[in-house]
This record gives structure tokens, sequence and C-alpha cells, in this order.
């Protein structure tokens, strides 16, 4: 087996919470040795028309049920990534599969997994959970896709910078975002937004950004 992960894919389109959950998940499964090939993850209308189009009008096996002009794909919502593993004989391997799931819906993780879907099961496909489990909440709540991205980032507006805090309870910080600069939105929560910014995921006060 190959003991590197192979990241296939941009993982700066996918939502920022997301990507710091697949950063976490792949500590965590190299931890155990297993490791991963990420095959999919953020998806424009026209790559998700092409897989639509393979095993109906283009030839190969259906792939996908959702069509790319109806946003409902959760990979179109930046929200999903698809996972195999990083190993030639064993690349869908359900119980190899089934503990990288494991790994993913534990509390340190925390992403839905496509594998308990009832009537299409879809083994190497993970989620953001706060939207459900489908595309229809994000379609309802934003409308497309770049309207969402907008809510991804976010500026900070306070004119003397912003601390990053390590911890919630501001107990340390990583150093002072200026005033201007772009973060990046995991979620709101209480006083704060959790966010990213030159790397670092920290607390900042959601007061003083826009
Ligand atoms: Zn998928």
């Amino acid at each position: 087996m190959t003991k590197k992960h192979d990241v296939r894919i941009d993982t700066k389109l996918l939502h920022p919470q997301l990507e710091h959950k697949l950063n976490l998940l792949l500590k965590k499964c190299a931890a155990k040795g297993i490791y991963l090939i990420i095959t999919e993850g953020f998806r424009t209308v026209a790559r998700q028309e092409e897989l639509y189009a393979q095993g109906r009008t283009k030839p190969g096996k259906i792939v996908t049920n959702a069509r790319g002009t109806s946003y409902s794909s959760q990979h179109m919502w930046g929200v999903a990534f698809d996972i195999a593993i990083n190993d030639s004989k064993h690349t869908y391997d359900y119980a190899l599969i089934k503990k990288v799931a494991e790994i993913a819906k534990a509390k340190g993780v925390g992403l839905g997994w496509g594998g308990d879907w009832k009537s299409f099961p879809d083994t190497p496909h993970f989620y953001l959970k706060r939207w459900g489990s489908t595309a229809s909440k994000l379609k309802a709540q934003y409308g497309t896709p770049d309207r969402f991205k907008k809510t991804w980032t976010k500026k900070v507006t306070r004119r003397q910078g912003l601390k990053l805090w390590k911890s919630a309870a501001k107990t340390g910080s990583y150093f002072t975002i200026p005033c201007g600069a772009k973060v990046r939105i995991l979620f709101f929560k209480l006083w704060y937004a959790k966010a990213e910014y030159n790397g670092k995921v920290g607390y900042i006060n959601k007061k003083y950004i826009q």
C-alpha cells in the first residue's frame, strides 16, 4: 500500500468547513495506516452534466441521478467529496471504506456518509451534514451555488485588525488579521466565527466582519 494520500481535487473550491474536516479526516486516517485518494470535490454545471450523460447518452454506467442544470448534487455546492483507498488492490474495498466512514462520522470530524443512504447508497461520498443529506435545503436557501459561495468568505472591517484566537475562550492568539483581509468562514456561533486565515483555523469576533 502507498503510504501517502493522493488529493486530486482543488480543496480551496470546497466549503471552508468541509476543507477543514477533510484535513482532519486525512490526519486521522494516516494515523490508522489508511491512505486515501480524494477523487471528486467541487463540480461545475458542465462537469455534472457530463457525469449525468454517462450511461444515458454517452457510454459507461450510470453514476449519478443529479442533473447539472438543477443544482441537485451536493458536489455542485462544494459540500461533498468522494474517496477511494490509495491501494490499487483495495481501491473500493468495502471494509476499508467502512473504517474510513467510522472515523469520518465520529465526533472529532463529524461528516455525513453516503453509505448510510437507504435508497441509493454512495459509499465513496462524504458531506457536510448541516444542510441535510441532499442539496434541497441549499437550493431553497441560496438558489444558486454562486450565491452560496459568497457566504464562505468575509472581510475584516475593524480598523486596527482582528485577533485570530486559538480558542473560543480567547486564550492565546495566532496573530492579528489586518483590516480589509478576506477570511474563510467555517461557521458562526455565539460571539464568534470559526475562520481560517493564512492556513490557521481559529476564532474571530463576528461583529467585525462583513
Ligand atoms: Zn460524491
